[in-house]
Formats: structure tokens, sequence, C-alpha cells
């Protein structure tokens, strides 16, 4: 289980299970020698890829940040990765009811960020996950995923997000604004072009929510981005902006896909070399 206290906020890392992801993929243009010593790498060339979701209690609230795969996969893509739908169950462990969350915060759409924000009921209908929840999502991401281009089209799901602004349950934010006291969303554009990372902070201490433009500790270096980025040169800029910022704040950074690790503060070593410290 991994909590922690930040200033009057309690934080927790809820899983939605794992999921295989070519490694070539994750690690775009970075040699397999050199990825291949950081991430364990089955014989199909897959790595392990978790689905952290955070749970942010500040005393007024309970949100959720990120709802994981879900449970809506189509035959197809269940043959490519699984749907592992352990989110609510890892929530339930923990008495958390889905009646308990407040607010849902979505980077962005693609599939394995925003895949329990709903459910298909009895009659096939599509009904929230989260009935008494806000829920809020990037309007830049949304646009987009009205029209997806041929690239990238099969990561959305209408399903996730469509029915929610239909009625009227999901805001769609420009970035920059405070959803409650101490929760805000920036873009950081690079993997979409209008993700949003969640920050967080409370009493001077702040955790940063930076979802796939760091998606695991394997991704710190600043040239180690995912080949599933559509702005690979601007993922480098928000990162340096990031980094600029995170590092001498001593920022708690939480990662969206590392299986073992999903959080930890980035420093810069002697060398200059990227490193995560463990929380
Ligand atoms: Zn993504």
């Amino acid at each position: 289980m991994h909590r922690l206290t930040l200033g009057d906020f309690e934080l927790s890392i809820f899983s939605d299970g794992t999921y295989p992801l070519d490694g070539g993929a994750f690690f775009g243009v970075i040699p397999k020698v050199m990825w291949s010593r950081k991430v364990a790498v089955d014989e199909r060339n897959y790595v392990t890829t978790g689905l952290n979701s955070l749970v942010i209690r500040t005393g007024s609230h309970t949100v959720l940040v990120e709802t994981g795969m879900g449970n809506k996969l189509s035959e197809r893509m269940i043959k490519f990765y699984g749907q592992p739908a352990k989110l609510l169950d890892n929530l339930a462990a923990a008495a958390i009811a889905p009646e308990d969350i407040d607010i849902v915060i979505n980077s962005h759409l693609h599939f394995d960020h925003c895949g329990w924000n709903t459910v298909r009921d009895g009659s096939d209908k599509i009904a929230p996950t989260f009935p008494r929840a806000k829920y809020y999502a990037p309007e830049g991401e949304w646009q987009y995923a009205r029209r997806p281009s041929l690239r990238d089209a099969i990561s959305y799901i209408p399903e996730n997000y469509d029915p929610l602004v239909e009625r009227g349950q999901m805001t769609l934010l420009k970035g920059g604004e405070e959803i409650v006291p101490g929760i805000s969303v920036k873009t950081f554009p690079g993997h979409t072009a209008h993700m949003h990372a969640v920050l967080v902070q409370s009493r001077g201490q702040t955790a940063c929510y930076i979802s796939d433009l760091i998606p695991t500790t394997a991704h710190i270096d600043i040239t180690w981005g995912m080949g599933f980025d559509l702005y690979p040169l601007d993922t480098i800029e928000s990162k340096k902006q990031y980094y600029a910022q995170a590092i001498p704040a001593k920022w708690l950074t939480v990662f969206t896909h590392d299986a073992k690790t999903p959080w930890a503060y980035v420093e810069k070593d002697d060398l200059g070399k990227m490193v995560a410290r463990p929380a």
C-alpha cells in the first residue's frame, strides 16, 4: 500500500492492474541495449506497465486522479492489452466506495487513463462509475478526441467521456484552473497537445501527477520519451520546464505507468544525471 501525508492531505496510490506494452514503443528511439538495463522484458519484447491512480483526501473532498483502463475494452483490444480491471476492487479493499468519490480528474483521454470513468449498466447503457463525482478533463484533448489522427484513433473510446459531457457531469478545462483548494491542472504538451498534469499543494509541499509526460522512473532522463508521444520535441521542452520547478522545490512526482515505483523525488546527481529517490 502506497500512502503518505502531504501537508494536510493524504495521498494514496490505487492500481487498475498491469498490462503488457511493447518495449520499443514504450521507449521510442532509445536503443533496447539501454532501456533493457532498467526494466525487465519478456521474450515477446513486452514490458509490464502499471496503471496508477492517485486518491487525494483533502479533508473536505475525496479526489481520484485517473481511472485506469476500466472494463469496456473491445475483444480486439483485450487481445493486445488484457483487461485487468482491478481499480474498483482495490478501492473497495481500502473501504472507498464509488459513491465516496467527489471529484475525478483525467490528465488526458487515452483509454488507459479514463477507462473507469463509466461502466455499462444492466441495460447496456453507459453510466458514470462514480455517480456523485464531478469529472474534469482537458478541453483541447476532448476536442481532439472527436477527430483523432489515424495514428492514435485506437486510443480514444468515446463511451469513457462523451456520455459524461452530454449529461453535464464532465467539465472541460483549459489548463491553469484550481479545481478545489490545493488541486489544480497545468498543460504539459508532448505526449498529446493538451495533456494536463495535476498539481497537489498543501502547506508548502507539492506533489505532481505528471501522467504520460514521464510515465515511469525509467523515463526520467530528459530525452527518454515514449514512441507514443505525438510531439516528441515538445515532450523534451515540457520535461525541462517541469524539472526546473520540481527539482529545486522537491516536488513528489507521481508516475502513471510504473508498476513498481508509483512515486519518487526526481533529483540530479553530481554528474547531472536524473535519479529517482524513493518517497
Ligand atoms: Zn496517453
